[in-house]
Formats: structure tokens, C-alpha cells, sequence
């Protein structure tokens, strides 16, 4: 669903960027990306995680390269992936020894769609210049566009230090920790200057300021947007496992994306051992879903059930028809066009129940205690049906599976 309330916030101005077949930036919907997490030497493993990630919906994918072995296999990753039809812009995660594994690998380098180039980290301090020209210098000879992409834990230390040093003399000094902001806002700024300076067009300028906090993201990332306007990538750095990563990530995209500020969102979550990376996707897309920017997949809305309810029958088939669609999507997209957007509400009694499946596409309002055993089915507003016995939870989600035929099909 795009809310119209979402779609009617006003979005900061940025300029466009091509990477690959997507654009970041400009007028385009924010990308949702992510990064795998393989060692990209290791080829089989590599196309098996960024198709996944693809299929799962990230719409661009990054990939380490961090040595030779890495780079070599960049081309071969590229082709494997098409041949399987997957055509996911790839983007090459470059630190240390990005200008030479680029320039040794002239395969690698026009296999990829985008460099990731971290100021920080762009090889010793002496060569630090020249080094980047390099990088620059290559992304123009084969028309790629980089992402300058600033890290909190790898800052530039001689433009912090010149910083701190030009606070302390100040007659008005600020905190440290609005200093390094600044420093972290600069070396992004400074580096985009530099490349621009060096030939490259704004529109193959894609700029990140990643930080580890909720409030230091968000007072970064607002600056930022005043003082340029380079697309944005956000993501909060570090942003931790489980659910303190997902309302980290949440709550400091949320309120920027609200502001209109991010034009490519990536959900840095570590992963539990043996996890499953594609979480990162799943979270991206539900931010910007449930915000209302994006749709991706439907909607299913269930209550969270309380006292009244009588069994967990509805929460088994609110999860039932959500594991169903997750698994179905890829399909889907292809067999259903615009089925993205539909709703469905599966609630545990009457007292919420029918009020809320009449605003979904499809709903229903399962018994509670002390309820007639009936299940009344809303479909577009309209009491549809009501069902009975036990074959309550299969009979709708067939009534599910046939509204999405009759209203998406295009058999
Ligand atoms: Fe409880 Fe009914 Fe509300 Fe669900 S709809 S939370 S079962 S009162």
C-alpha cells in the first residue's frame, strides 16, 4: 500500500544516480540494498547469497572486494548471476586496496555497477590522495558511479584531529561528539568535492555517513541533507542482532525517511549463526511498507489477541497465510501484477473483527469466547460469506488465494 498521507511528505531534492538498471535518488521510490556477508573468492557461495538476497527483494546488492582472489571472481560472479536471471546491480566494497585491485582487474572493475569508496580507508595517509584519484579516474573511464561512503569507525583521524584542534581554540568550543559529526558530514562532503573536481558528474555521486547511534544518525544524516544535494544512502552502522538492531534501524530510518531524507535504505543486522541474511531485506521492505513509501508484499493485519480469544487458531492462520505469501512472492509478482498492494485481516473476535476486515481487501473475525462458532469473511467492505466448522482456517485461505486470482490474475 502507498499511504497518501506518505506519498503527499515532501522528499529532499537529490540528484539521480544510475546504478546498473536502478536509480537512487531523484524521483525514484527508495532502493532497498544489502550486502552478503561471503567471502567473495568463494564464487558458489557468493551467487548463492546475493540471488537469494535478490529474490528476497534486495534491489541492489555489495560485495566485498578485499584482495586479488576476491577481484578475480568479481566478473565470474557477475555472469553466473545473469545466467540465472538474476541482474541485481552489484557494488564493489572497496577499503585499503580498492585503486589497485581495480586497476589489475579491469574485468572485475566493469563488471561492477558501483565503488563503494570509504574516505577513511582509501590506503595509507601520504598515498591517501592519489589513491583516490585512482578510484575516481577508473569509475570515469568506465562510466560508474561511487558511493562516498564515510564509516564513524574508520574516520579520516587528520581531519578529526585538525578539527578537535580549531574546537578547542574556539571561543564558542562545541561537545566531541558534535565535532566528530562534523568531521563525519566533512569527510563526505570534502571527498564528493574532490571527486567532482577530478571530472565526475554529481549524478554519479551517491553519499553514506554511517554511525552506530539512533540520535547521532539522525543529527548527521539532517545535516548532511541541508548542505548537499548528493543522493543518500542510510543505514545505521553496528546496528546490533536481533530486535535492538531492527528498532535501532527503525527508529533512526524511520524519523529521517519521514523528513524525506534517504533515497537507499540498507538494514545492517548482524546475523544469529547460521541466520538468515535475507532478514536484512525483510526488515528494509517492511520499514518502507508499513510507513506507507513502498509495497512489496501484502499486508496481513491480525490483532494480538487477548482474553476473548478462544484458540490460537487465529494467530496459526494470520501466520499461515503470511508464511504462504513470503514464500509465494517471487512467483507471484510475475503471475499477479499490483497484488503487492493487497490487505488482508485476520482477527480473533467480533469486537475489532468486522470493523477491521471491512477495511482490508479481505478479512475475517474468527469466534471468541462466548461467540456463536462463526467466522463472517468481509471482502472489499462487504460481508461476503460466513464460514463454520472445523474447516474454518483452510476454507479462508482458499477464499484468499481465489480474491487474488479473480482481482490480479491476468489469465
Ligand atoms: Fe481481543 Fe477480539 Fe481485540 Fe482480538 S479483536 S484483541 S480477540 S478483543
Amino acid at each position: 500500500m502507498i499511504d497518501d498521507f506518505a506519498k503527499a511528505l515532501p522528499r529532499r531534492s537529490s540528484i539521480g544516480v544510475k546504478v546498473g538498471s536502478v536509480t537512487v535518488g531523484g524521483d525514484a521510490p527508495v532502493v532497498v540494498q544489502s550486502m552478503t556477508n561471503t567471502d567473495t573468492a568463494d564464487a558458489d557461495s557468493t551467487v548463492a547469497q546475493v540471488a537469494a538476497l535478490a529474490r528476497a527483494g534486495s534491489e541492489i546488492v555489495r560485495i566485498t572486494v578485499d584482495r586479488a582472489e576476491a577481484a578475480a571472481q568479481v566478473p565470474r560472479i557477475k555472469e553466473r548471476l545473469e545466467r540465472i536471471g538474476i541482474n541485481v546491480p552489484l557494488v564493489g566494497d572497496f577499503h585499503y586496496i580498492g585503486h589497485k585491485l581495480l586497476q589489475d582487474y579491469p574485468d572485475c572493475a566493469a563488471a561492477l555497477d558501483k565503488y563503494r569508496i570509504n574516505p577513511g580507508n582509501v590506503g595509507f595517509k601520504a598515498k591517501r590522495d592519489t589513491q583516490f584519484s585512482q578510484i575516481i579516474d577508473i569509475a570515469l573511464k568506465h562510466d560508474k558511479p561511487v558511493r562516498i561512503g564515510v564509516n564513524w569507525g574508520s574516520l579520516d583521524q587528520e581531519l578529526l584531529t585538525k578539527l578537535m584542534d580549531e574546537n578547542a581554540a574556539s571561543d564558542t568550543p562545541v561537545s566531541a561528539a558534535a565535532v566528530m559529526r562534523e568531521a563525519i558530514i566533512q569527510s563526505g562532503l570534502l571527498s564528493a568535492e574532490r571527486a567532482e573536481k577530478l571530472g565526475m558528474g554529481r549524478d554519479k555521486i551517491i553519499l553514506s555517513a554511517k554511525v552506530s547511534q539512533v540520535q547521532d544518525l539522525i543529527a548527521v544524516y539532517a545535516d548532511l541533507a541541508r548542505r548537499c544535494d548528493y543522493a543518500l544512502h542510510l543505514g545505521l552502522t553496528e546496528a546490533g542482532m536481533g530486535t535492538k538492531g531492527i528498532v535501532s534501524s527503525a527508529a533512526s530510518m524511520g524519523i529521517l525517511l519521514q523528513q524525506g531524507i534517504g533515497d537507499t535504505i540498507r538494514v545492517s543486522l548482524t546475523p544469529e549463526p547460521g541466520g538468515d541474511r535475507t532478514r536484512e531485506v525483510q526488515v528494509a521492505q517492511e520499514l518502507l511498507q508499513v510507513m506507507g513509501f513502498r509495497a512489496f508484499v501484502p499486508v496481513v493485519a491480525a490483532c494480538p489477541g487477548c482474553g476473548r480469544t478462544t484458540s490460537t487458531t487465529f494467530q496459526e492462520l494470520a501466520q499461515d497465510i503470511q508464511d504462504h505469501i513470503r514464500v509465494s512472492m517471487p512467483k507471484w509478482r510475475e503471475q499477479y501484477p499490483g497484488v503487492e498492494s493487497l490487505n488482508v485481516a485476520v482477527m480473533g473476535c467480533i469486537v475489532n473483527g468486522p470493523g477491521e476486515s471491512k477495511h482490508a481487501d479481505i478479512g475475517i473475525s474468527l469466534p471468541g469466547t462466548g461467540e456463536t462458532p462463526s467466522a463472517p469473511v468481509f471482502i472489499d467492505g462487504e460481508k461476503a460469506t460466513t464460514l463454520r466448522g472445523p474447516g474454518i482456517a483452510d476454507e479462508f485461505k482458499q477464499m484468499v488465494l481465489d480474491y487474488i486470482e479473480k482481482r490480479f490474475g491476468t489469465g
